[in-house]
């Protein structure tokens, strides 16, 4: 190929990458459905990588205000503006192992609520989470339990077999592991609904569920 249609063509390609970065969902305002447009993008790789440029650093310059909280795992696979195809700004993301809401997770979702005026909140689980398999083969085995050496792993553990929810969940079968999963986003959603400071503020709190095979997020009923 000739070095003009060479350069040509890195022109075109820095244009078009331009053109993407800038761009916003044009659909909706409404948080939920931008959620959801942004996760059918991711799904069908046409992501608009919207608010990951330079411009979006300097419009949030001053402050920041995100459509909505996003409770979910640390596991890495689950990165929430990715999945959600967002960008600088746009979620005020509270992370830990099994999204769970401890006093400090719970001070950042108001914190969200109460200065930067979020209405939505997300509690997004996902399939084969590793803390909720600590958990389960912890219920399942008394040698793991001895064999459990970081106290703060172990810390996790506890506050599952703790939740209300999870003692519901009937005994081991096939989908054991994933009725857990939901059990404990259910858990954390109940205690966000429970915070009678933030229901003051009219909020919405939506649980959710990202399947790390496919990269799909569905909405718990
Ligand atoms: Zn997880």
């Amino acid at each position: 190929m000739k070095p003009f249609y060479i350069s040509f063509l890195l022109i075109a390609l820095l244009f078009s990458n331009c053109k993407e970065q800038i761009n916003e969902d044009p659909t909706t305002t409404n948080p939920l459905e931008k959620l959801t447009n942004g996760n059918q993008r991711f799904l069908d790789n046409k992501q608009i990588h919207p608010h990951q440029n330079k411009q979006a650093i300097i419009n949030n310059e001053k402050g920041q205000h995100p459509f909505a909280v996003v409770v979910t795992c640390s596991d890495s696979r689950v990165s929430p503006e990715i999945i959600f195809d967002q960008g600088l700004g746009d979620l005020f993301v509270v992370r830990n192992a099994g999204n769970l809401i401890s006093d400090l997770d719970m001070g950042s979702i108001e914190y969200a609520v109460e200065h930067l005026n979020t209405k939505v909140i997300i509690v997004l689980g996902h399939t084969e989470c590793g803390a909720i398999k600590a958990f389960v083969e912890h219920a399942s085995s008394e040698t793991k339990v001895k064999s459990l050496q970081h106290d703060h792993i172990e810390d996790i553990i506890n506050t599952l077999k703790a939740e209300e929810e999870e003692k519901k969940v009937p005994e081991p079968h096939k989908n054991h592991l994933q009725e857990c999963i939901i059990a404990n986003i259910r858990h954390s959603t109940n205690l966000i609904l429970k915070n009678e400071f933030l229901n003051q503020n009219e909020i919405q709190v939506i649980p959710m569920l990202y399947d790390i095979h496919t990269g799909k997020v569905t909405t718990i009923k």
